[in-house]
Parts: C-alpha cells; structure tokens; sequence
C-alpha cells in the first residue's frame, strides 16, 4: 500500500487532470494510475468531447495503458493492473468499478463518494460485494482531497446551469462552498 504522503501527491495529480477536464468544458474527473510510486498514465474525463458517455477518466486512462505493450507486460501478476494503484477525484461509478476489477487492480483511492453511481460502496460495492469467478476484489478508500473534488464538481455544475437554454432561478447558481461531513 503506498503511503498517506503518496495518496496526497498521487491525489494532487489526479486533481490537475479534473481542472483540465473542467476548462475543457467536461464533468471535472481526473485520475492516475500509479506503479512502482510512478505514474504510469494520466487522464481526464472526455465525455462530451468525444460524445461518448463511457470516455470516463479511468476507462481513457486503461486504454492509454493498453496500448503501450512496455506497462502491460510487467509479469507481475495474473492481471494487467494488478501491481497498479488508482488515484481518482471522484469515486469510481459502477461501469468503471467493474472495469477495474475485470483488469484486477491492485487499489483503488478516490476523493468524494459517487451519490449516485459509485461501484464502489457509494451505491453498490463492485469492487468487493460481488462474487467473480477469477478476479479478486480490490480495497477502495475514500476522503483524499475530498472538499476539492466536491468543490470542483460544484464549480462545473454551477457553470453549466448559467449556459442551460432556460435557466433556473438564480439562487441556484450560488457556488456552495459549505460541505457537509460524511
Ligand atoms: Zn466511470
């Protein structure tokens, strides 16, 4: 496992990838995938972008992985991922919850809960609940940067309520910056 010092670093990256995903206009997602305390691939939400709603930041990130047969053939384990740990800004949802397992990855950390997809305890537990045949469950660990990743998301929600045809009132544009404790 790495360390509590990793996860803030590793978590930092993962955050300048939402930010990028934000000024492009998209849901502010990012994550990183992390091996031997390297980060191995990097990637943003691009949903919009491409118009096609299953380019979430981790399934952009594996097939970035893939296709470079040097971070595929680690011989490390039974699984391509299974020596590499996830660092993402919003809790994986279940379509990616379940990729991730299909590629046995190792670990998974995340800043908020995913109130309405997660597959990782948020709404169902993908990673871990759900018997599979010959792929293990993996560990997923929530609250690293969390205020940020709530925050960012608020930033994006906020904008793209003022740009909506027939916008609601204002008073729900108010950026809100009080989060609660989970
Ligand atoms: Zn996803």
């Amino acid at each position: 496992m790495e360390s509590a010092g990793d996860a803030g670093l590793f978590m930092a990256e993962a955050m300048a990838m939402a930010e990028e995903a934000l000024a492009a206009g998209e849901v502010p997602v990012g994550c990183v995938f992390v091996r031997d305390r390297k980060i191995i691939a990097k990637a943003r939400n691009r949903t919009n972008e491409l118009r096609n709603a299953t380019r979430h930041a981790e399934l952009e990130a594996i097939d970035e992985i893939l296709s470079d047969p040097r971070l595929t053939s680690t011989g490390a384990g039974r699984y391509p991922l299974s020596d590499t740990t996830l660092y993402v800004t919003v809790e994986p949802c279940i379509m990616c919850a379940s990729a991730l397992r299909q590629m046995g990855i190792k670990e998974v950390f995340y800043g908020c809960t995913n109130d309405r997809f997660g597959g990782c305890g948020g709404v169902i537990s993908v990673n871990s609940s759900i018997e599979h045949p010959s792929h293990p469950p993996y560990n997923a660990a929530g609250g690293y940067l969390r205020e940020e990743a709530i925050l960012i998301l608020r930033r994006f929600y906020v904008t793209e309520n003022s740009n909506a045809p027939a916008p609601k009132s204002k008073a729900n544009r108010v950026l809100k910056t009080e989060i609660l404790p989970q």
